[in-house]
């Protein structure tokens, strides 16, 4: 075992710590901007926003941040998650790689999100906030959000994107059933949320939408604070966990990573399981190949300038450089609603900037059917967006069969898909489309990118 894993574990062999990769960049990350001044901001401009804890954490270059005791004794109800190896599936596909998944199914909330829900409701209530709001796409975030809420004693808001709001019921009765309130968005409970139903009253909502609801919400108050579920410095330093465990378990099969997968939406489940990769190798160990898949529906790392805009649709977050389709870019309904974010985690997209690792879009059946051989083999019904990781993991896999090379695949398996079965009826149905954007929608969402001096 390593020596920095060793010193990094505790009595259960659980990670103490998340690792920072703002610690081991080889070039920092542009600023973050203040939208209306153009000047980088600094930690009081988000204090309307997030606890002094989480703000730290966001602008912090230590490389290992300690995980406070309360958090870790939440996480070990289901943490360590478990890493597999892929037998099935290797079979079934006749090839000489070695695939092995980590799988975050099996947390509380049924995704990865839980890792953040939970310091981020900690480090709320250290700071004596007594509610939340906050936005979900298919629902997930918004369950983790819920169940910390609950385990907390904090009241929660949630606004929920229309499409699936009413694609996912059992999501929203989840979250009410762990004490939160949940609305489709855009709702009339706020400003941004009356004006966008005034001008489009039968809009699908995007994530965009409800972030600008959320945050609305979270200004307006003074006992409430904004909780992300992905995209920030922060979210994604909680999320390590995944990667770290997964060195280490790897470690015990004797094994070690050359492709790295993981789907992406706002970039958070990718990066906690390759950063720790990455890191490793910038700190002059084994080089990873690192593979970042979306929805060819949203492709924001594909198609997606690099460029400074808002992370929501009203602008009133800061500006941050990242690769992004416009935030009035509105992708179709499709079922993987955790991927349908204009925007990408502003870290993710510098590294893509910095050729430390590469993407790639798939459309939605495809990977569908990526993940119903993999149920068929593996026994787990994989989310909506984690059938994108599934179906790089699978390409990837028929590439070394094709090369005749072994190597060794590491995907993250984000989520379940129990409450997304109605997507697989609508799959075997045959009434799932591989909808492609409006390119004139794209280049116009385009087109109103903030300029930046
Ligand atoms: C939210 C979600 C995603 C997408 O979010 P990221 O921040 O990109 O990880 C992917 N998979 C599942 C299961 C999710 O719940």
């Amino acid at each position: 075992m390593s020596a920095t894993i060793k010193y990094l574990l505790d009595e259960e062999q659980m990670p103490r710590s998340w690792y920072n990769i703002q610690a081991d960049l080889p070039e920092p990350l542009p600023p973050t901007l203040h939208p209306g001044t153009g000047e980088p901001i600094g930690p009081a401009d988000l204090e309307p926003l997030f606890p002094m804890a989480l703000i730290e954490q966001e602008v912090s270059t230590e490389r290992y941040i300690d995980i406070p005791e309360p958090v870790r004794d939440i996480y070990r109800s289901w943490r360590p998650s478990p890493l597999y190896r892929a037998r099935g599936l290797e079979a079934r596909l006749d090839t000489p790689a070695r695939i092995y998944y980590k799988y975050e199914g099996v947390s509380p909330a049924g995704s990865h999100k839980v890792n953040t829900s939970v310091p981020q409701a900690f480090y709320s209530k250290e700071a004596g906030i007594k509610r939340i709001a906050t936005e979900t796409g298919a629902g997930q975030w918004g369950s983790a959000m819920a169940y910390a809420g609950a385990l907390f004693d904090l009241v929660i808001k949630v606004y929920m994107v229309k499409v699936s709001f009413n694609q996912k019921p059992y999501r929203r009765a989840m979250m009410e059933t762990f004490g939160a309130e949940c609305v489709a968005s855009p709702s009339m409970d706020t400003e941004a949320g009356r004006a966008i139903l005034a001008e489009t009253p039968d809009t699908t909502g995007s994530l965009g939408i409800a972030i600008s609801e959320a945050v609305e919400d979270a200004v307006g108050r003074d006992d409430t604070k904004y909780a992300l579920g992905s995209v920030l410095n922060h979210v994604l330093l909680h999320q390590t966990i995944i990667g770290m465990e997964s060195e280490l378990q790897m470690e015990m099969a004797d094994d070690y990573p050359d492709i790295i997968i993981g789907c992406t939406g706002g970039g958070s489940n990718f990066a906690g399981i390759a950063f720790p990769f990455i890191g490793k190798q910038l700190g002059g160990g084994s080089k990873v190949e690192v593979l970042a898949i979306e929805p060819r529906a949203c492709p924001t790392l594909t198609r997606g300038e690099y460029a400074y805009d808002f992370g929501d649709t009203a602008h009133l977050t800061p500006l941050v450089k990242m690769h992004t389709l416009g935030s009035t870019f509105v992708p179709l309904g499709f079922h993987a609603g955790g991927l349908r974010y204009h925007g990408m985690a502003p870290l993710v997209s510098h590294l893509q900037e910095l050729g430390l690792m590469k993407s790639r879009a798939y459309d939605q059946l495809e990977c569908f059917e990526a993940a119903v051989l993999f149920a068929r083999t593996e026994g787990i019904i994989p989310a909506p967006e984690a059938s994108h990781a599934i179906k790089g993991g699978i390409d990837e896999a028929l590439r070394c069969k094709q090369e005749g090379t072994s190597r060794s695949i590491l995907i993250n398996l984000s989520g379940h898909g129990h409450f997304d079965m109605q997507a697989y009826t609508d799959y075997f149905g045959g009434k799932l489309k591989d909808g492609i954007y409006d390119e004139k929608e794209l280049a116009m969402a385009l087109s109103g990118l903030p300029s930046v001096g």
